[in-house]
C-alpha cells in the first residue's frame, strides 16, 4: 500500500509557511488505518513491550490502536494542565519560545519497556521531551515509531540514542 496517497498536504496551516500533513484522510480509510498501525509496529515485533506512550493528540489515535493490538497498557503524554493526578513536566524548545509536556508520575516504572508513538516527527523536540519524561520515571525506551517523518528537520538527530522508525518520509 502506498500510504503517501492517503496523506493530504494543507499549505499554510495553521500558519503561513507550514505544510501541514493531514492524516484524517488516512484515518477514515478502513484498510489504510489498521495497515498503517501494523507497519508502525512491524520493526519492533521481536521486542518485549509493556507500555505504549502516545503523544497528544494524534499520537493517541495510533498509540491506542497499537496498545489494543499488543494487549499492553497505553500512557498519554499531554500538554500542560490536562492530566489530573501528580505529574512530571518537561520543557522543550519551539521555533519561537517554549512548550512543555506532562506525564502522570505513576504511569511508568523501572520494569516498563516503552514504545513511543506519534503521527509525525519534525524537529524532534516533542519526541525528545517525551523520552526525557520516560527516563525520569526509569522506564526503558524500546524505540519510537511515527507515521510521517519530515527528514530535513533532522528530528532523528535529537533521538540518536534510540531506534526510530517512520513509515513515510518527506524531504520538504
Ligand atoms: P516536533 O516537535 O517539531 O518534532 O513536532 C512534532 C509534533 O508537531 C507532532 O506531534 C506533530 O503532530 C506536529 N507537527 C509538526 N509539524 C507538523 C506538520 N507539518 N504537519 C502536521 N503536524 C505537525
Amino acid at each position: 500500500m502506498n500510504f503517501e496517497n492517503f496523506i493530504r498536504n494543507i499549505p499554510d496551516f495553521p500558519i503561513k509557511g507550514i505544510q501541514f500533513k493531514d492524516i484524517t484522510t488516512l484515518l477514515k480509510d478502513s484498510e489504510a488505518f489498521p495497515m498503517a498501525v501494523d507497519y508502525m509496529y512491524a520493526p519492533f515485533r521481536t521486542e518485549e513491550i509493556t507500555k505504549i506512550v502516545g503523544i497528544e493528540s494524534r499520537g493517541f489515535i495510533f498509540g491506542a490502536a497499537l496498545a489494543y493490538k499488543l494487549n499492553v497498557g497505553f500512557v498519554p503524554v499531554r500538554k500542560p494542565g490536562k492530566l489530573p493526578a501528580a505529574t512530571l513536566s518537561e520543557e522543550y524548545q519551539l521555533e519561537y519560545g517554549k512548550d512543555s509536556l506532562e506525564i502522570h508520575k505513576d504511569a511508568i516504572n523501572s520494569l516498563d519497556r516503552v514504545l513511543i508513538v506519534d503521527d509525525l516527527l519534525a524537529t524532534g523536540g516533542t519526541a525528545a521531551a517525551t523520552c526525557a519524561l520516560i527516563k525520569r520515571l526509569e522506564g526503558t525506551i524500546v524505540g519510537l515509531t511515527f507515521l510521517i517523518e519530515l527528514t530535513q528537520l533532522k528530528g532523528r538527530e535529537k533521538l540518536a540514542d534510540y531506534e526510530v522508525h517512520s513509515l513515510i518520509q518527506y524531504e520538504i
